[in-house]
């Protein structure tokens, strides 16, 4: 309730970085354990005060003591039209302060830019959503479609505490709506001075996580011993770490080459991508793992004592499916284990992707050309998972929109879990443009 130093109608661009500020101020680290993850009812209730203070009436829905997730509607003036969901999680992963520049959770500006675990893992978005609605409701501005806003605990952990508790529990307060944006889509990436891709999310590869199980024979570790549990675990997870599975091309992928291909004027070998997409430099990672399945042996546990031969041992791998590949990924993996080794899953969440075309999306690319004369909206597919996975569960056609320009030389992909997490503030200001826009339009 600070308002001393602040203009008596503070405008959305001025107040998203406060909003901002405040937020990464406030730590919301989960570790993937209730009893040492903090903050998320804070926040939400942060962001209940900031809609409360304009009217707009929000309910906490809490999973666990303290998993908190924060959802809202803004009735739209044309009561029989689908509603909008515009979702974004609280949470952060853990930042440790003597690796960074800045205290993590200081909100410090610096160079233009905002720092703080969570500047860009979406406390940005969640700050221009609420400068959006809050100028929205200041100025008497009212949205066509309902428009229902979420704010999410434990996206980073998996979000069985968040959306897929707010879906599977509370699938009525999302009753209307067909199509979503949240993370992580609407960032650009410069071609030259002139023209900017803005990647959209269409599509998001699929999780498999999965454990190894091996059982040998236990035994004294001085002997001689062939059924070693820990040695067929090694060769199972070295195989597979070894492997570089076969390049599918996905219709996202696909629509997204042929766009950059347009836009740099190059040619793009369709039997070989990859020298392409190794040209595109910050985001080459992204994309250079949505053209095959992944699989990255992660985690090992095996044994109690140095002398003695255990009798099992496990190792963790985790799996992202193509759309529609993930039945092929397990027979592969299948094969490259061998049969004596058990494939338990932890987590398989489906791979998502929709077609980059309808109104919504000429919204998208309509607001973002209006602030950005350069900008060449494109489809892309998010290597990782959000939590669209769980609201396409209710069949909402999930988008990642959460607009930002960036400057060409910041390694925007590495700052998502990095060290130095930071937004640039005229690139936060420019989100809330087209945000807004956006959403008064579509
Ligand atoms: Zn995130």
């Amino acid at each position: 309730m600070t308002s001393d130093a602040a203009p008596a109608r503070p405008d959305a661009t001025d107040e998203v970085v406060d909003l901002c500020r405040d937020l990464l101020r406030i730590d919301t680290t989960n570790t993937g354990d209730n009893d040492t993850s903090v903050g998320e009812r804070r926040a939400a209730e942060y962001v209940a005060e900031k809609l409360a203070e304009v009217g707009v009436d929000a309910e906490i829905h809490e999973s666990a003591p303290g998993r908190a997730n924060l959802v809202a509607r803004i009735p739209g003036t044309e009561p029989g039209r689908d509603a909008l969901l515009v979702h974004g999680h609280l949470d952060v992963v853990p930042a440790d302060p003597d690796e960074w520049s800045v205290h993590p959770f200081s909100g410090e500006i610096r160079d233009g830019y905002l720092w703080g675990r969570g500047a860009i893992d979406m406390k940005d978005f969640d700050a221009m959503v609420l400068a959006v609605v809050r100028d929205w409701q200041r100025t008497g501005v009212r949205p066509r479609r309902d428009v229902v806003l979420a704010f999410t605990a434990d996206e980073e952990a998996g979000s069985d505490y968040g959306a897929h508790f707010l879906t599977r529990r509370h699938r009525d307060l999302f009753d209307g709506c067909t199509e979503a944006i949240g993370e992580v889509g609407g960032f650009s990436y410069s071609v030259d001075e002139q023209r900017r891709l803005y990647l959209i999310e269409t599509a998001e590869k699929g999780i498999d996580w999965l454990r190894l199980h091996a059982r040998g024979r236990p035994g004294h570790g001085s002997m001689v011993h062939d059924d070693n549990a820990v040695t067929a675990l090694a060769e199972a997870v070295a195989r597979i770490g070894r492997h570089r599975f076969p390049v599918v091309m996905t219709d996202t992928v696909r629509a997204f080459l042929a766009e950059v291909a347009d836009v740099l004027g190059i040619e793009i070998d369709p039997d070989d991508p990859e020298t392409a997409i190794a040209k595109l430099g910050p985001i080459a990672n992204i994309i250079g793992a949505t053209i095959r399945n992944t699989a990255n042996p992660t985690r090992l546990a095996a044994g109690y004592k140095d002398n003695v031969i255990p009798g099992r041992a496990t190792a963790t791998i985790d799996c992202r499916s193509l759309p529609g590949q993930s039945e092929e990924l397990e027979r592969q993996l299948r094969e490259l284990v061998g049969p004596d080794i058990a494939i338990e899953y932890v987590q398989r969440q489906p791979a998502l992707e929709t077609t980059f075309d309808g109104d919504l999306v000429a919204r998208m690319s309509e607001a973002l050309r209006a602030e950005d004369p350069g900008a060449h909206p494109v489809p892309y597919m998010l290597s990782g998972g959000t939590d669209a996975k769980a609201f396409s569960q209710l069949g909402i056609r999930c988008f990642g929109f959460a607009p930002l320009r960036l400057p060409a030389d910041l390694n925007f992909s590495g700052l998502f879990h990095g060290i130095d997490e930071r937004v640039p503030l005229d690139g936060l200001q420019f989100g809330v443009r087209v945000l807004d826009r956006f959403l008064r339009t579509c």
